[in-house]
């Protein structure tokens, strides 16, 4: 006969494994299927969309099926995105069959399920000059198939597509960004319509500035090929670049609008690439001050606590003095978290109320190559001179 000891052991093993039984498997499905969110606020009059625009399956020189894209973009927090094979370069041939259209058409049931907009594209992959575009809005790829690249990019702007100019150091002498008579021409005729900035771990200031110059629409992708897991790592909060797109609504037409109307900003490795009439509501709509009054006794320091609600980090660094406060140097506002910003007077006997403007740069947003976003962060301070403390 078994001793009640052994008995209750036996018990405890039991439960044990109906409870491994229970929760392991659960937890595990739980774990593997789920969308890391990404908060970034919309800004007035859009809301913003998270998108990768540039990246490749087994149809080209990619290792992944096509819906496997669709969910690991819904995992990454993204709302859309756009398979872009390679037209003309197809190393799996013998092993799966030439057809353009194809991944989108794969991939689509399952971006329909999880409500994805999942753009039809393609890359026009041409020798350099002048190298490799992406075509994205298409209704048939099957039209690009030309040999010369006016032919091909032709056929894309004659479905309405936005056309961009991918990864411009690509080949290049040097691997230097160099714009070249055949850009000219595309640009001239209206066919290119933006450019990539930010390819996979690649920042490009020449194609940033050319963005800014010519009036073209800047693009941030991943341009990835392997499982994108094997790259990135979101619950780390490493990202994959993405372009934030400003849209009146989540459709594919307002998307395709929005990059007509060069309504983006690259997002890319905690840092932002855009114009100040993005960059700046982005900035203001993220970060809060949950006390803009404050109470300053003559050379006295208090706290601001700055509130930063949205999932990108800003470093902001002081872009001049005030006459009337002494402000930190630095600051950074990590994800989602509130932090202090520590003031000081700078007379014992000013006396009265102020609103005082915080001359700051946010480092990480950047209007140029050289150029950060200045921010105003506005305050109310009350000064009471030094004698009347007691
Ligand atoms: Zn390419
Ligand atoms: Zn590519």
């Amino acid at each position: 006969m078994k001793s009640n000891l052994a008995r209750g052991r036996n018990l405890v093993s039991v439960l044990l494994f109906t409870v491994l039984l229970l929760f392991v498997p659960f937890g595990a499905e739980a774990r593997t299927r789920a969308r890391i969110e990404l908060e970034i606020p919309d800004i007035p009059g859009y809301i913003t969309l998270k998108c990768d625009f540039h990246m490749h399956t087994v149809f080209s020189d990619g290792r992944v099926w096509p819906p496997i894209r669709v969910e690991e973009a819904w995992r990454d927090g993204l709302d859309a995105l756009a398979i872009t094979d390679h037209i003309e370069y197809h190393p799996f041939k013998d092993d799966v069959k030439r057809d353009l259209n194809r991944p989108h058409q794969l991939a689509l049931p399952l971006a329909r399920e999880l409500g994805l907009l999942l753009v039809k594209g393609a890359e026009i992959t041409k020798k350099v000059p002048p190298g490799h575009f992406n075509a994205l809005f298409l209704k048939d790829c099957n039209p690009l198939d030309r040999e010369n690249y006016l032919d091909c990019v032709g056929a894309a702007v004659e479905q309405g597509a936005f056309v961009f100019w991918n990864h411009p150091p690509f080949r290049q002498k040097d691997h230097k960004s160099i714009w070249h008579p055949e850009h000219t021409l595309l640009y001239e005729k209206g066919w290119l319509h933006g450019i990539e900035v930010v390819n996979g771990s690649d920042y490009y200031p020449e194609a940033h500035r050319w963005c800014l110059e010519k009036k073209l629409t800047m693009l941030g992708t991943s341009d990835i090929h392997t499982p994108i897991s094997f790259e990135y790592d979101p619950d780390q909060g490493d990202r994959r670049p993405m372009t934030l797109v400003f849209a009146t609504e989540k459709t594919e037409q307002a998307l395709k609008d929005a990059l007509f109307a060069r309504r983006t900003v690259v997002y890319a490795r905690d840092s932002l690439y855009g114009e100040k009439r993005f960059l700046e509501p982005l900035f203001h709509e993220s970060v809060e001050i949950l006390n803009p009054e404050i109470v300053i006794r003559g050379k006295g320091a208090t706290s601001v606590q700055i509130r930063n609600h949205s999932d990108i980090p800003f470093w902001i660094r002081a872009d001049g003095e005030l006459e009337e406060l002494a402000i930190p140097r630095n600051l950074a506002l990590p994800p989602d978290a509130t932090v202090i910003l520590r003031v000081s007077g700078k007379s014992s006997d000013r006396e009265g109320e102020l609103q005082l403007h915080l001359p700051y740069r946010v480092q990480n947003l950047r209007l140029s190559p050289e150029e950060a976003l200045p921010v105003k962060l506005a305050l109310k301070v009350t000064f009471i001179p030094e004698k009347q403390k007691k």
